[in-house]
């Protein structure tokens, strides 16, 4: 006799809910009164399907979870719903015919072991080990090694996903370019939580882990930037993505920005300008690293510090400078460049802190910044607004291989022209610094993209010939103000009207829901 499903249900009167009532970002639930009044936790599909036939019949609106890491509430607010989590279903398998299957629950960091170890491949995803593939995946998945093999939605050959359809009955479906095909475009990008629970993504192709990386950290003190420094400094790094970083020896070349307000938290030595950097040849060796040097040529007169991350000190870890003549390397280079296995580099530094209270919010840019985007980035970055605490904006490298377009066509992702990708980030503790830590990032990322170099009708946000909008991943309500905010995140062409038909289609009773789903209509 198979054993029937059992999946764990934590009500209110159970001492997990509380932990399991919310995810990473601790924002949400808001209040007790937006709170699901169940979590379903299933370890496989069929407890998926049977939890959910239950869940929908009985009347209750399901919100689905793998991984926690939403930026907004889209899965912990759910007055008296059921909060369907899928974290324990986490398989990670690799068939003999080397075809992959993730399940959502898997966490990065399983996946990137499991692939690794298991036939020496990866997906080109993001950087915390502890995001789920269940939500990254369907919303894009990208991150160091995009530039080199695109998006993790690129690679995906089919998805089994979990529909209800008008009658309120649950439909087990493989979706793939030939089989339900618009529904199976849909869930390559448009976000989770809009059209069914996926139960795995399947891939009957993925590219080789490269063998090692070389990682360059560098911080540039902001005591010695002026505000025209600083702004040569911005135009620098995306012109070098705007010009050398569109040719295929450089997609290799994954960097990251990170700016933290000048006058950041004292007790920690205020914030931070850095540049820190991955990169392999498109073989996924590092015996040439000539494009990694040609980088950090153009930020020399910038007088960089070499910051030496200590995760970096591993046994397996050796620094390349000094190969052959070590005062001559480093002359010519002046930081040191650390060369490790991929998997030691990927694992490092991938952890998500947790245990904070959040707000993000995105950009894809084209060009590379105007002297007014520059300036108002400065003017933020040198508040002395307490509020200005916690917050971080990370310019990640971006294109390469993400930019081909016949991809923008037959996945969910529209943004195939970028250059660069901005993430805005802050982090803090109490519930009474929300206020005023929203409206420091709300005033930043508007007053960013308010000015001539934004067309009358898109001022305040990144819309016009110089940007792609936002990304679905890094969802970021306040966009809601805007008439416009499908097209902020799905583009200005026939994608968001083709989502539209899908969700009508798959979704007929707009089941799976929440503040910035697909709306039918
Ligand atoms: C610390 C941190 C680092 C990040 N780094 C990156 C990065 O490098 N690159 C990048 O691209 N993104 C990154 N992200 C964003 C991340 O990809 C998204 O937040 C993603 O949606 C999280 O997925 P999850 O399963 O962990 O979250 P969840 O909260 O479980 O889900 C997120 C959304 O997906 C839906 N969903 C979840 N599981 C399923 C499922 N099985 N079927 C259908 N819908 C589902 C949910 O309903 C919700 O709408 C990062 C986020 C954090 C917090």
């Amino acid at each position: 006799m198979p054993i029937p499903p059992m999946p764990v249900v934590v009500d209110r009167q159970d001492p997990r809910f509380d932990t399991l009532k919310k995810g990473h970002n601790l924002r949400f639930p808001a209040t007790d009164a937006e709170a699901a009044s169940r979590v379903v936790l299933c370890n496989d599909a069929r407890e998926a399907s049977a939890a959910l036939q239950r869940v929908v019949s009985s009347g209750l609106r399901p919100t689905i979870r793998s991984g926690g890491h939403c930026y907004e509430d889209f899965v912990s607010n759910n007055p008296n719903g059921a909060i369907l989590d899928l974290s324990l279903h986490r398989a990670v398998d690799v068939e003999i015919s080397g075809h992959v299957r993730i399940a959502p629950g898997a966490c990065l960091g399983d996946v990137y072991q499991s692939l690794y170890k298991r036939a020496g491949l990866t997906i080109p995803a993001g950087t915390c080990y502890m995001v789920g593939a269940g939500g990254h995946i369907s919303g894009g998945g990208y991150g160091l090694l995009s530039r080199l093999h695109g998006l993790t939605v690129d690679w995906i050959s089919a998805i089994d996903i979990l529909t209800i359809d008008q009658s309120g009955k649950v439909i087990d479906r493989t979706v793939s370019a030939t089989r339900d095909p618009d529904l199976f475009r849909a869930c390559r990008g448009a976000g989770g939580g809009n059209f069914g629970i996926i139960t795995s993504f399947r891939f009957n192709k993925l590219p080789l882990a490269p063998r090692e990386v070389a990682t360059v950290y560098l911080a540039f003190p902001w005591a010695d930037m002026t505000e025209a420094k600083f702004a040569k400094f911005l135009i620098t790094y995306g012109d070098f993505f705007a010009t050398r970083g569109q040719d295929p020896d450089t997609f290799g070349l994954f960097t990251v920005l990170g700016l933290s307000p000048r006058n950041r938290d004292k007790n920690r030595d205020g914030g931070r300008i850095s540049i820190s950097a991955q990169f392999c040849t498109p073989d996924g060796t590092t015996a040439d690293l000539s494009v990694l040097h040609e980088f950090f040529a153009r930020f020399k007169e910038f007088s960089p510090t070499l910051i030496l991350p200590t995760k970096f000190d591993s046994a397996n870890s050796s620094s390349t400078v000094n190969q052959t003549d070590p005062a001559a390397e480093k002359a010519k280079h002046p930081y040191d460049v650390t060369t490790r296995p991929w998997l030691d580099a990927t694992l490092a530094d991938g952890g998500s802190g947790g245990g904070s209270r959040a707000k993000y919010k995105s950009a894809y840019m084209k060009q590379t910044f105007t002297p007014g985007e520059c300036s108002a980035i400065w003017k933020f970055l040198n508040s002395t607004d307490i509020d200005a605490h916690g917050s971080i904006l990370a310019i990640d490298s971006y294109g390469g291989a993400v930019n081909t377009p016949a991809r923008g066509h037959d996945t969910a992702i529209a943004q195939r022209s970028s250059i660069m990708k901005l993430q805005w980030m802050c982090y803090w503790r109490e519930l009474d610094q929300d206020a005023g830590r929203l409206k420091f990032m709300d005033d930043f990322f508007t007053s960013v993209y308010t000015g001539s170099h934004v067309p009358p009708e898109f001022q305040g946000t990144p819309m016009g010939p110089r940007f792609e909008g936002c990304y679905m991943n890094y969802a970021d309500a306040d966009m809601l103000r805007y008439r416009f905010w499908p097209q902020l995140f799905f583009g200005t062409g026939d994608l968001y009207p083709f989502l539209q038909k899908v969700k009508q289609q798959y979704d007929p009773n707009n089941i799976f829901h929440s503040s910035m789903s697909i709306r039918a209509t």
